[in-house]
């Protein structure tokens, strides 16, 4: 940024923004000003959203806040749509087994601008928790938290993209190409109706910002993330009477136990390939030769590569069998795909970096693998675009079902943060893919 004249008054602004360290040279008096106003505003927003119980299966909840968010999008002026996973609009739907008949709405929003640069923003508006719970804790603030159920997993990650763009608003800023919003409805289920959508829209894109909450004890952006699969054997027999005629069963249990036995070392700590067998289950009574038997295995992996490769090897493995009249069926579901990191994703982290060092604030940026699987991954599928994850605030409580809060500290350099990095793109100053 040019230096300019600051004004003593956007100062102030600036030092209550920066209230753990001091503004470093180059903060952008004014961004900080707008992101300082849009602090009441913000929590106006959240408590709206988390008024709204909207769980993974609640598609009444999730159709009633996509409209909200449909309508704050299009007051700032974007081109809003609201695709419902299945439709023509969105047809792509990866079902899982515990993918709901109806799954929650998209919201997607289109900002046109006069330069080049596409730029993507995503966070999620479902939450892992029952309708009911509400009452009992709605949005409340107590002294620096925001509490509420979903308020950081992921409600806040959408108040800080709509806030962020009124910034851009009151700028008039339009120095970008296309700035795209997508909010999906189904991300605490593995995305089952969005994940075509996202990884489409992002291949399109230059940069795509998530909004899922940062750590309160290790603010920093995230560069990779695990991905995670489930292997399920069902091995199908024979029942027959274990006194009186075992020989005319199929014993699926003896079956399903040498196919476990046999697919235990698909593990691979060369590239953090893993594979566990978890949960299993035969049978039905004791005198009876078991029919039916199913395990089920835990998949995680750092490199997209490694879910095909651990499809192939359970394939190769289940053909290995050792009761030859049994009927295997290997059931393979990519519940979420590894996110890896790029250049494009580096050079961005580190220009966030830079920017959040403007407000005195440290931010880290990690390329190891770690924490949960996450939209980004789906964005970064196509390998183009550069994907960081964790522009949200910094909360706690993600999935618990008490005292889950943000950090009301955090809103306003997030907001500058996210500003920031958009006008950083849109202008040239991160690195070119
Ligand atoms: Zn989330």
């Amino acid at each position: 940024m040019p230096t300019r004249f600051v004004p003593a008054a956007l100062l102030l602004a600036c030092l209550s923004i920066a209230a753990s360290g001091a503004l470093a040279q180059g903060a952008d008096a004014r961004i900080a000003q707008l992101a300082a106003r849009q602090r009441q505003p913000f929590l106006d927003s959240l408590s709206q959203f988390v008024g709204i119980e909207s769980g993974s299966r609640d598609y009444e909840g999730l159709s009633r806040l996509a409209a909200l968010i449909a309508d704050k999008l299009a007051a700032l002026g974007g081109e809003v749509q609201i695709l419902q996973p299945g439709s023509p609009a969105s047809p792509d739907v990866y079902r899982m087994e515990d993918t709901p008949e109806k799954i929650g709405p998209m919201v997607r929003a289109t900002f046109r601008g006069t330069g080049s640069k596409k730029i993507m923003l995503i966070a999620h508006m479902d939450t892992v928790y029952l309708k009911g719970m509400l009452a009992r804790q709605p949005f409340r603030v107590d002294g620096d938290k925001a509490y509420g159920l979903g308020i950081a997993d992921d409600k806040q990650g959408i108040a800080v993209i709509l806030h962020a763009l009124a910034v851009l608003q009151a700028l008039d800023f339009k120095e970008y190409g296309q700035l795209t919003v997508l909010i999906n409805g189904d991300e605490e289920i593995s995305s089952p109706g969005s994940r075509a959508m996202i990884t489409k829209l992002a291949s399109e894109h230059d940069f795509v910002l998530s909004h899922e909450g940062a750590s309160l004890t290790d603010d920093k952006l995230s560069l990779a993330t695990a991905g995670i699969a489930s292997a399920t054997i069902h091995v199908k027999g024979r029942a027959s009477h274990a006194g009186a005629a075992p020989e005319r069963g199929v014993n699926a249990l003896y079956e399903l136990a040498h196919q476990v036995l046999n697919a235990r070392d698909l593990s691979d700590p060369a590239t953090g390939m893993k594979l566990n067998w978890t949960v299993a289950q035969a049978g039905t009574n004791r005198n009876v030769i078991p029919a039916d038997a199913t395990a089920t295995a835990d998949a995680r992996v750092t490199r997209v590569a490694d879910f095909d490769r651990l499809e192939r090897l359970l394939q190769q493995r289940t053909r290995l069998q050792l009761v030859p009249e049994a009927k295997v069926e290997l059931t393979y579901e990519r519940r979420r795909p590894p996110l890896e990191s790029n250049a494009a994703g580096l050079a961005l982290a580190r220009r966030s970096q830079q920017i959040y060092a403007e407000l005195g604030r440290p931010l880290g940026a990690d390329d190891r693998v770690a924490g949960g699987g996450t939209d980004a991954a789906f964005a970064g599928l196509s390998g183009k675009p550069g994907v960081v994850e964790r522009y949200g605030l910094v909360g706690f409580g993600a999935h618990s079902s008490d005292a889950e809060y943000v950090v009301l500290d955090s809103i306003e350099p997030r907001l500058y943060l996210v500003v920031r990095t958009v006008m950083d793109i849109a202008r040239g100053k991160v690195g070119a893919r």
